[in-house]
């Protein structure tokens, strides 16, 4: 099976939505993260909510807002495995396979699977 996915290697960086979580941060914002809504870099962290709280607006952000995951209620690891998927897998992924492996509908998978394509592009400006 040599299309087989290292799905242990995935679940080694990946363990928890924590991980994905700072991965996200990370790839979003390589130079630290700021507030969506004012540019500012004081932010405090809400680990519970896993949200973001501006020290100067005191508006509240996630790692999904302004991104293709603002509306999806689809776990981060998940979405971090159907990005890896997709891009490992140059050949087609039929959504009804990614739906098996993720363990996910066929309606998110297909959603995801339209969304990769466009990954984290910002919308609109802040
Ligand atoms: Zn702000």
């Amino acid at each position: 099976m040599k299309d087989s996915l290292d799905t242990f290697s995935f679940y080694k960086k990946f363990p928890n939505e924590k991980a994905c979580e700072d991965f996200i941060i990370q790839s979003r914002w390589p130079h630290g993260v700021y507030c969506p809504h004012c540019g500012n870099y004081k932010l405090y962290r809400l680990e519970k909510q896993k949200r973001f709280k501006c020290a100067t607006c005191r508006k509240q952000f996630s790692v999904r807002t302004g991104s293709v995951l603002a509306k999806s209620k689809v776990p981060l690891q998940k979405w971090l495995m159907a990005t890896w998927i997709l891009t490992t897998h140059r050949k087609a992924f039929s959504s009804v396979r990614l739906a098996k492996t993720l363990g996910v509908t066929q309606k998110t998978a297909w959603f995801l699977a339209h969304r990769i394509r466009e990954p984290f592009k910002e919308t609109g400006s802040v």
